[in-house]
Protein backbone atom coordinates (compact mmCIF):
# COMPACT_ATOMS: atom_id res chain seq x y z
CA UNK A 1 0.00 0.00 0.00
CA UNK A 2 1.43 3.45 -0.75
CA UNK A 3 2.69 5.31 2.28
CA UNK A 4 0.18 8.10 3.54
CA UNK A 5 1.75 11.43 3.21
CA UNK A 6 1.39 13.87 6.31
CA UNK A 7 2.29 17.39 6.15
CA UNK A 8 3.30 18.94 9.15
CA UNK A 9 3.00 22.69 9.59
CA UNK A 10 4.87 23.87 12.33
CA UNK A 11 7.31 26.61 12.82
CA UNK A 12 9.37 25.53 15.47
CA UNK A 13 11.74 23.16 13.91
CA UNK A 14 12.66 21.09 17.09
CA UNK A 15 8.94 20.00 17.07
CA UNK A 16 8.57 19.21 13.80
CA UNK A 17 11.62 17.50 13.57
CA UNK A 18 10.46 14.92 16.69
CA UNK A 19 7.24 14.67 14.76
CA UNK A 20 8.77 13.94 11.82
CA UNK A 21 11.46 11.64 12.66
CA UNK A 22 8.38 9.39 14.47
CA UNK A 23 6.17 9.69 11.96
CA UNK A 24 8.81 8.50 9.40
CA UNK A 25 9.68 5.33 11.77
CA UNK A 26 5.92 4.44 11.30
CA UNK A 27 5.64 4.89 7.40
CA UNK A 28 4.50 7.77 6.67
CA UNK A 29 5.79 10.38 4.17
CA UNK A 30 6.53 13.69 5.28
CA UNK A 31 6.21 17.30 3.87
CA UNK A 32 7.36 20.21 6.29
CA UNK A 33 6.26 24.05 6.50
CA UNK A 34 7.55 25.96 8.51
CA UNK A 35 5.26 29.27 8.30
CA UNK A 36 1.06 29.71 7.40
CA UNK A 37 1.82 30.53 3.78
CA UNK A 38 4.13 27.85 2.90
CA UNK A 39 1.49 25.65 4.93
CA UNK A 40 -1.07 26.42 2.94
CA UNK A 41 0.22 26.28 -1.04
CA UNK A 42 1.76 22.89 0.65
CA UNK A 43 -1.60 21.62 1.69
CA UNK A 44 -2.89 22.55 -1.70
CA UNK A 45 -0.27 21.19 -4.26
CA UNK A 46 1.31 18.10 -2.67
CA UNK A 47 -1.41 16.38 -1.72
CA UNK A 48 -1.25 15.55 1.63
CA UNK A 49 -3.71 12.38 3.29
CA UNK A 50 -3.45 14.40 6.16
CA UNK A 51 -2.24 17.95 8.30
CA UNK A 52 -1.20 18.52 10.93
CA UNK A 53 -1.51 22.49 11.81
CA UNK A 54 -0.06 24.89 14.72
CA UNK A 55 -2.00 27.45 15.48
CA UNK A 56 1.00 30.17 16.34
CA UNK A 57 2.90 30.61 12.62
CA UNK A 58 4.22 32.95 11.10
CA UNK A 59 2.80 35.31 8.02
CA UNK A 60 -0.43 32.86 8.34
CA UNK A 61 -1.86 31.73 11.69
CA UNK A 62 -3.17 28.20 11.80
CA UNK A 63 -6.62 29.46 11.68
CA UNK A 64 -6.55 31.06 8.37
CA UNK A 65 -4.40 28.26 7.21
CA UNK A 66 -7.24 26.03 8.33
CA UNK A 67 -10.04 28.52 6.73
CA UNK A 68 -8.64 28.50 3.48
CA UNK A 69 -7.63 25.10 3.06
CA UNK A 70 -11.53 24.22 3.98
CA UNK A 71 -12.44 26.58 0.99
CA UNK A 72 -11.50 23.58 -1.57
CA UNK A 73 -10.48 21.09 -0.13
CA UNK A 74 -11.52 17.81 2.76
CA UNK A 75 -7.97 16.87 3.76
CA UNK A 76 -8.21 16.06 7.42
CA UNK A 77 -6.76 18.61 9.50
CA UNK A 78 -5.46 17.81 13.21
CA UNK A 79 -4.48 21.10 14.87
CA UNK A 80 -2.13 21.55 17.64
CA UNK A 81 -3.20 23.40 20.40
CA UNK A 82 -1.31 25.12 23.60
CA UNK A 83 -3.05 23.27 26.77
CA UNK A 84 -4.30 26.70 27.81
CA UNK A 85 -6.11 27.99 25.00
CA UNK A 86 -9.47 26.28 25.84
CA UNK A 87 -11.18 28.71 22.93
CA UNK A 88 -8.84 27.68 20.50
CA UNK A 89 -10.09 24.51 20.38
CA UNK A 90 -13.30 25.67 19.59
CA UNK A 91 -11.99 27.89 16.80
CA UNK A 92 -10.32 25.38 15.00
CA UNK A 93 -13.52 22.66 15.26
CA UNK A 94 -15.43 26.03 13.76
CA UNK A 95 -13.12 26.73 10.94
CA UNK A 96 -13.25 23.12 9.68
CA UNK A 97 -10.34 21.13 11.21
CA UNK A 98 -11.58 17.60 12.29
CA UNK A 99 -9.74 16.88 15.74
CA UNK A 100 -7.22 18.67 17.48
CA UNK A 101 -4.35 17.69 20.06
CA UNK A 102 -3.40 19.59 23.12
CA UNK A 103 0.31 20.66 23.42
CA UNK A 104 2.82 19.12 24.82
CA UNK A 105 1.74 15.21 23.40
CA UNK A 106 2.97 12.21 23.35
CA UNK A 107 4.17 10.40 20.19
CA UNK A 108 2.07 7.68 20.56
CA UNK A 109 -1.56 9.68 21.11
CA UNK A 110 -0.48 11.87 17.99
CA UNK A 111 0.37 8.72 16.06
CA UNK A 112 -2.93 7.25 16.89
CA UNK A 113 -5.05 10.29 15.66
CA UNK A 114 -3.27 10.49 12.25
CA UNK A 115 -3.78 6.85 12.25
CA UNK A 116 -7.87 7.32 13.42
CA UNK A 117 -8.30 10.23 11.23
CA UNK A 118 -6.87 8.71 8.65
CA UNK A 119 -8.31 5.67 8.28
CA UNK A 120 -11.49 7.70 8.22
CA UNK A 121 -10.79 9.61 4.58
CA UNK A 122 -9.41 5.86 3.09
CA UNK A 123 -12.90 4.59 4.31
CA UNK A 124 -14.14 7.59 2.58
CA UNK A 125 -12.42 7.29 -0.79
CA UNK A 126 -13.06 3.62 -0.66
CA UNK A 127 -9.76 2.32 -0.83
CA UNK A 128 -9.47 -0.33 1.66
CA UNK A 129 -12.06 -1.37 4.63
CA UNK A 130 -14.87 -0.80 2.33
CA UNK A 131 -18.04 -1.69 4.82
CA UNK A 132 -19.77 -4.53 3.59
CA UNK A 133 -23.20 -3.78 5.64
CA UNK A 134 -22.89 -0.31 3.92
CA UNK A 135 -22.28 -1.83 0.80
CA UNK A 136 -24.51 0.10 -2.17
CA UNK A 137 -26.49 1.90 0.77
CA UNK A 138 -28.48 4.97 0.45
CA UNK A 139 -31.14 6.09 2.00
CA UNK A 140 -33.25 9.09 1.81
CA UNK A 141 -34.80 11.34 4.39
CA UNK A 142 -37.03 13.64 3.05
CA UNK A 143 -35.10 15.68 0.18
CA UNK A 144 -31.61 14.66 2.10
CA UNK A 145 -29.77 11.75 0.49
CA UNK A 146 -26.82 10.21 2.07
CA UNK A 147 -24.84 7.66 -0.11
CA UNK A 148 -23.05 4.87 2.51
CA UNK A 149 -20.90 3.51 -0.03
CA UNK A 150 -19.68 6.71 -2.04
CA UNK A 151 -19.53 8.95 1.23
CA UNK A 152 -21.89 11.57 0.19
CA UNK A 153 -24.75 13.27 0.99
CA UNK A 154 -26.87 15.33 -1.73
CA UNK A 155 -29.93 17.57 -0.89
CA UNK A 156 -32.54 17.40 -3.81
CA UNK A 157 -29.77 17.59 -6.49
CA UNK A 158 -26.69 19.39 -5.01
CA UNK A 159 -24.07 17.75 -3.25
CA UNK A 160 -23.56 18.93 -0.12
CA UNK A 161 -19.16 19.64 0.97
CA UNK A 162 -19.27 17.90 4.19
CA UNK A 163 -16.19 16.88 6.14
CA UNK A 164 -15.60 13.57 7.10
CA UNK A 165 -16.70 14.18 10.59
CA UNK A 166 -19.64 16.06 9.65
CA UNK A 167 -20.67 12.74 7.35
CA UNK A 168 -20.22 10.50 9.91
CA UNK A 169 -21.78 12.24 12.27
CA UNK A 170 -25.22 12.49 9.82
CA UNK A 171 -24.84 8.81 8.85
CA UNK A 172 -24.69 8.27 12.89
CA UNK A 173 -27.95 9.64 14.07
CA UNK A 174 -29.49 9.13 10.12
CA UNK A 175 -29.09 5.28 10.95
CA UNK A 176 -30.45 5.32 14.30
CA UNK A 177 -33.62 8.26 13.60
CA UNK A 178 -35.70 9.39 16.49
CA UNK A 179 -32.92 7.95 18.75
CA UNK A 180 -31.66 10.50 21.01
CA UNK A 181 -27.88 10.50 21.65
CA UNK A 182 -26.12 12.36 24.43
CA UNK A 183 -23.19 14.38 23.55
CA UNK A 184 -20.80 12.04 25.33
CA UNK A 185 -22.28 8.96 23.43
CA UNK A 186 -21.48 10.75 20.25
CA UNK A 187 -17.69 11.57 20.99
CA UNK A 188 -17.75 8.11 21.63
CA UNK A 189 -19.37 6.59 18.80
CA UNK A 190 -18.60 8.75 16.10
CA UNK A 191 -14.89 10.11 16.80
CA UNK A 192 -14.53 6.56 17.71
CA UNK A 193 -11.18 6.73 19.74
CA UNK A 194 -10.35 7.74 23.20
CA UNK A 195 -11.18 11.02 23.00
CA UNK A 196 -9.76 13.71 25.33
CA UNK A 197 -12.05 15.97 24.04
CA UNK A 198 -14.55 18.02 25.38
CA UNK A 199 -18.48 17.29 24.53
CA UNK A 200 -18.67 20.89 22.67
CA UNK A 201 -16.60 19.36 20.27
CA UNK A 202 -20.03 17.75 19.08
CA UNK A 203 -22.02 21.45 19.77
CA UNK A 204 -19.84 23.07 17.22
CA UNK A 205 -19.70 19.73 14.66
CA UNK A 206 -23.81 19.80 14.98
CA UNK A 207 -23.67 23.64 14.95
CA UNK A 208 -21.43 23.23 11.16
CA UNK A 209 -23.54 20.30 9.85
CA UNK A 210 -26.56 22.15 10.20
CA UNK A 211 -25.52 24.99 7.95
CA UNK A 212 -24.85 22.74 5.62
CA UNK A 213 -28.07 20.40 5.51
CA UNK A 214 -30.89 22.83 6.81
CA UNK A 215 -33.00 25.12 4.76
CA UNK A 216 -32.52 26.91 8.20
CA UNK A 217 -30.02 26.54 11.12
CA UNK A 218 -31.89 28.01 13.41
CA UNK A 219 -35.09 26.32 12.86
CA UNK A 220 -33.31 22.56 12.08
CA UNK A 221 -36.12 20.25 10.63
CA UNK A 222 -33.34 16.92 10.74
CA UNK A 223 -30.70 17.32 13.23
CA UNK A 224 -32.75 17.98 16.42
CA UNK A 225 -31.68 18.91 19.66
CA UNK A 226 -33.39 17.52 22.99
CA UNK A 227 -32.84 19.69 25.39
CA UNK A 228 -30.83 19.14 28.09
CA UNK A 229 -30.04 15.17 26.56
CA UNK A 230 -28.52 15.64 23.28
CA UNK A 231 -29.21 15.10 19.52
CA UNK A 232 -31.35 13.53 17.30
CA UNK A 233 -32.33 12.51 13.31
CA UNK A 234 -35.78 13.43 12.64
CA UNK A 235 -37.31 12.51 9.11
CA UNK A 236 -39.04 16.01 8.11
CA1 LIG B 1 4.20 27.73 16.58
Amino acid sequence: MKAKKVLIIEDEKSISDIIKFNLTKEGYEIETAYDGEEGLNKALTVNPDLVLLDIMLPVMDGFQVCKKIRESNNVPIIMLTAKEEEVDKILGLELGADDYITKPFGMRELIARIKANIRRTSFMMGEAEASKEHHGKISTYGNLTIDMTKYEVRKDERVLELTLREFELLKYLAEQENQVFSREQLLEEVWGYEYYGDIRTVDVTVRRLREKVEDDPGDPKYIMTKRGIGYFFRRP
